[in-house]
């Protein structure tokens, strides 16, 4: 079974494996990251080339140091709120590198990464906010092990090492927005939100 979600454009990426069988594999966390290739710029297709395999190191000075990196997420919320999907959200995303969340360690097995185009100083859009809304209402429709306090930033995951998606992302709308947030009676005992607002903040 593949997940795609239905309003994502695909485009193809080769960095991907499958999850681990079992408890291990199955997708209980999301991960928020932002990206922006070169570095503030916005627009083009370098940071699909890049989750692709693809990007030429020499199309910008600062690509050399992405030479040979095999990294992907399993979606990318343009500036405009389109939405790219990379990988099948069934399959292991390379998005969190070394990271560990409530003391279990590779995060890529069990979570769901969507990168925001975007740095950690510069506002997101409106347009970002309602997309990853509608992505992310629609993650935990298909996997309800995410509850809210197994929402995070890459920095809450990786922190020292990882700082997006930065204090320009406001986690209070993008809660907010969320549909279990309003629906659902919050009895839930495995939040940690109370620890997302101290390292969001
Ligand atoms: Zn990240």
């Amino acid at each position: 079974m593949a997940i795609f979600y239905p309003q994502a454009q695909l485009h193809p990426c080769e960095h991907f494996n499958p999850r681990p069988e079992g408890n291990a594999g199955e997708v209980s966390l999301l991960v928020i990251h932002n990206i922006s290739l070169p570095a503030g710029y916005f627009g083009g297709n370098y940071i699909s080339q890049l989750f692709a395999g693809t990007l030429a190191s020499t199309a910008h000075p600062s690509f050399t140091e992405l030479e040979g990196l095999t990294v992907s997420a399993h979606a990318c919320i343009r500036r405009d709120g389109s939405v790219i999907q990379y990988v099948d959200f069934m399959q292991r995303a390379w998005h969190a590198g070394v990271s560990s969340f409530q003391g279990r360690s590779s995060c890529n097995d069990y979570s769901i990464g969507i990168e925001l185009e975007g740095t950690d100083t510069l506002p997101y859009t409106c347009a970002q906010y309602i997309a990853l809304a509608d992505l992310s209402n629609y993650i935990i429709a298909q996997f309800p092990k995410i509850t809210i306090g197994r929402i995070v930033g890459h920095n809450d995951i990786a922190p020292g090492r990882k700082t997006d998606p930065g204090v320009s992302f406001d986690w209070s709308r993008f809660r907010q927005s969320l549909e279990f947030m309003n629906t659902k009676t919050n009895t839930n005992t495995d939040t940690n939100q109370d620890n997302n607002k101290g390292l969001s903040a």
